[in-house]
């Protein structure tokens, strides 16, 4: 292998990665990236792994060696402390983060998103350890578009809408829409890290992924996740499709979102790693700006695609409208849109996302399919018990 370099062609240093919640959506695909493409180690750190099982078993894997896992609480676990110290770099990925869990389960979310992110800050700061923090997009809430008249011109203008990571207010409802608990345990965390690099002089990047997807996302209820749990919108989207059921439209599907695949979300995480001149002390957005969609134009994607892998066609009936206190319960909010400013992250490491939403959706509800479809028509088959 040709000597890998960074983007000002100095050569990159093999690191130890401590990554915690290595076991997650980004996490899976992050450690297949550094098992693949770099010399990189990483000490994977979750309370599961059932989606990086494939890169641990078995021991004649080219990598063998290179990624270990630890199964570990990071609520209630002394051997944190000793592992960030082992590392070269922390990622933490580890939290509560789908939207169902915001509002029924405000403490759960804020204790995983706030306390327990706190040892992890700590242990970097006292180690001097560089610390690369997930937060998300949903720290910048609602736009300020959003509370303008309907018909305002404004509206349009991209100064409205349009979410950049130094300028930008964070804007969230009241406390009784404890959607936003997720938003602000986040926020909080995010000026704690800040706090540390300006007191401290703590190393850090902070990243806020827009509504990365791919395959591995969530779960697909009562096949490899909880059957009444409600996962992030691509997983229930998928489900639906997979049990020929209407898709669900919270509130008429009007909020708008930019997927951006995980795969060329990643690409730019590791351009984190592997310039940390360029990404210290930044907060980047993540996202693809030219993927925009109502929830509803993305439903009406997945239908076409679906329809497309699966062979089978679209139901008559294949959406229908529910009420996200139906859908979500008391206290549910929603985000109006969400585009994010690249400005900073071209700038600082030249990345931009390459994937089309319908190439993207391809290639996802591609793995869905194959992944899914035989599992969920024996679970059907299958008697309920009366
Ligand atoms: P995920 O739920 O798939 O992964 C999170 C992982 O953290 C899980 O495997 C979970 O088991 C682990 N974890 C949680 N609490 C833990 C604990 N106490 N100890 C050890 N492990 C623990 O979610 P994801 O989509 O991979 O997201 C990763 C990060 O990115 C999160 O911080 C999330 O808030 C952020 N994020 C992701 C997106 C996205 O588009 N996927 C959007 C915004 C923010
Ligand atoms: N949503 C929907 N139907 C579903 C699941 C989600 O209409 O079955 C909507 C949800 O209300 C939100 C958007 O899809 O407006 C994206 O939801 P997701 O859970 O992916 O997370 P978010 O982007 O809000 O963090």
């Amino acid at each position: 292998m040709a000597a890998r370099t960074d983007l000002d062609r100095r050569p990159i240093k093999p690191l130890t990665i401590c990554m915690i919640g290595a076991g997650g959506f980004i996490g899976s695909h992050l450690c297949e990236k550094l098992m693949t493409d770099t010399p990189h180690k990483v000490l994977a750190l979750d309370v599961y792994n059932d989606k990086i099982k494939h890169l641990l078993e078995p021991d004649s894997l080219s990598w063998a060696g290179r990624i270990q896992f630890h199964r570990i609480n990071i609520k209630h676990d002394s051997r944190l402390e000793g592992l960030i110290k082992m590392a070269d770099l922390i990622i933490n990925l580890a939290a509560i983060c789908t939207p169902a869990d915001y509002n029924t389960r405000p403490l759960d979310t804020v204790y995983s998103n706030f306390i327990d992110a706190l040892p992890v800050v700590k242990y970097c700061s006292e180690n001097n350890k560089r610390l690369i923090h997930f937060s998300t997009c949903e720290v910048y809430g609602k736009t300020i578009g959003s509370f303008l008249p309907k018909d305002s011109p404004l509206r349009k203008d991209p100064a409205y809408y349009v979410l950049k990571e130094d300028t930008s207010p964070c804007i969230f409802g009241s406390i009784e829409k404890q959607r936003w608990s997720y938003a602000c345990a986040k926020q909080l965390i995010e000026r704690l890290i800040y706090a540390e690099g300006a007191e401290n002089d703590l190393k850090f990047t902070i990243v806020r992924p827009f509504n990365w997807i791919g395959p591995r996302m969530d779960f697909i209820p009562g096949i490899d996740g909880p059957s009444e749990g409600v996962p992030r919108v691509l997983a229930c989207f998928s489900n639906n499709l997979l049990r020929r059921e209407p898709l669900k439209l919270v509130d008429g599907g009007q909020s708008q979102r930019t997927f951006v695949y995980i795969k060329d979300a990643i690409e730019a995480v590791l351009l984190m790693i592997e310039n940390p001149d360029r990404a210290n002390g930044h907060i980047f957005n993540v996202g693809n700006p030219n993927n925009e969609v109502t929830v509803r134009q993305l439903a009406e994607i997945m239908i076409q695609v679906y329809t497309k892998v699966s062979g089978e066609p679209a139901l008559e009936v294949p959406t229908i409208d529910v009420s996200s206190k139906q859908f979500y319960g008391e206290g549910y909010d929603d985000s109006d849109k969400r585009i994010p400013d690249m400005t900073i992250i071209n700038k600082q490491l030249g990345w931009n996302p390459k994937t089309s939403l319908w190439d993207l959706l391809n290639s996802t509800l591609t793995y869905q399919h194959r992944t899914y479809a035989e599992a969920i028509k024996k679970s059907m088959a299958k008697p309920t018990a009366s």
